[in-house]
């Protein structure tokens, strides 16, 4: 492999934190969060702990506060959370393929990264819409130079299985705007039939990837560009009481740990540049192996909640982060 190609490789993988502010209505209680540094470091502190043990630093690419907004567009501000993932969403268009994770305990902030809140508010949308409206923007600006078509797909893993959202057979819908994604994504949300209360549950047990297919034809010497991202809302990543789960409850745990554990291994051995990488252990890694390693890239978000009585899957989360790193 050429020089260069090797340096490119390098930071292919890039994990940020993000750390969830205090929700309303809480009391402004203990926050586990002693201090965030510089160059992605970050300290927790854990208040069951004493002396030197209580407090232990985590380092990422970058840790992203309670107070760092989604991201408005072409502001001047630099602490937000779109701000640092739109370069990976350019290269997407230039034919590369792109996976971002949410990884996180329940409750600690996954959709509101990657969906925002609601729908309807742009200036608190995720990842997730942001991405596509700049890959409509930058495809209208090339439109001299290439023809670009673009197509989305919506999937559920759910132990260990597959389900489309948007079609019952999980096929590519060709979209030509952002609007075009939010109506299928509310025909996808339709298509769970379940309550908005039973879609919060099961959308926290479950693994939902977003694909964005980009095909693009150079006008000029006919060359063609394929390029994917996927943006995945992972299941929470909290530890499930094995003395108290049975039954349905026990075996959703049980494929949601063995998937999570499987994308930590994946990614850790692309890290380590090993010789194998056991993309076969989990559903999820076998449907992204064409987008993890390689020449693509990818970015992890772990997030975590302030609350004191979160510190166990808090340090479990980051621990897990920071072994992709
Ligand atoms: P998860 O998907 O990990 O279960 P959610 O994204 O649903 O967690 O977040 C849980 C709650 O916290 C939601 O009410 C959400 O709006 C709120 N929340 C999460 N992150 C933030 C943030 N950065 N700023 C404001 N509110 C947030
Ligand atoms: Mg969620």
């Amino acid at each position: 492999m050429l020089y260069n190609q090797v340096q490119d490789l390098k930071g292919t993988i890039r994990v940020y934190c993000r750390v969830r502010p205090f929700l309303q209505g809480q009391t402004n209680g203990q926050s586990t969060v002693d201090y965030i540094g510089e160059n992605g470091n970050i300290m927790i502190l854990n208040p069951l702990k004493q002396g030197k043990d209580a407090r232990k630093v985590f380092s990422f690419n970058k840790v992203f506060g309670p107070t760092v907004s989604q991201g408005v567009s072409y502001s001047m501000e630099l602490e937000q959370i779109y701000v640092d993932t739109q370069p990976l969403i350019r290269s997407v268009l230039d034919g590369f393929n792109v996976c971002i994770f949410a990884y996180g305990q329940t409750g600690s902030g996954k959709t509101y990264t990657m969906s925002g809140p609601d729908l309807t508010t742009e200036q608190t949308w995720g990842v997730n819409y942001r991405a596509l409206r700049d890959l409509f923007q930058i495809s209208k600006e090339r439109a001299d130079v290439v023809k670009y078509e673009v197509g989305v797909q919506m999937i559920e893993i759910y132990n260990e299985q597959l389900n489309g959202l948007n079609v019952p057979d999980a096929s590519w819908v060709p979209v030509a705007s952002t609007q075009d994604v939010l109506d299928l994504m509310r025909t996808g949300q339709k298509n769970r039939a379940v309550g908005a209360t039973a879609l919060n549950e099961r959308s926290s047990r479950s693994h939902s990837i977003l694909t964005i297919h980009v095909y693009g034809k150079e006008l000029v010497s006919g060359s063609i560009l394929k390029g994917c991202l996927h943006l995945v809302d992972l299941a929470g990543s909290e530890r499930v009481d094995k003395s108290e789960a049975v039954g349905d409850r026990l075996k959703e745990a049980q494929h949601i740990n063995k998937s999570l554990s499987a994308l930590g291994d994946v990614i850790s051995a692309l890290a380590q540049k090993s010789a194998h990488i056991p993309y076969r252990n989990s559903k999820l890694t076998q449907v992204l192996q064409d987008s993890l390693g390689g020449q693509a890239k990818t970015l992890m978000f772990v997030h975590i909640s302030p609350e004191v009585n979160s510190i166990g899957e808090t340090v479990s989360a980051l621990k897990f982060a920071e072994r992709v790193a």
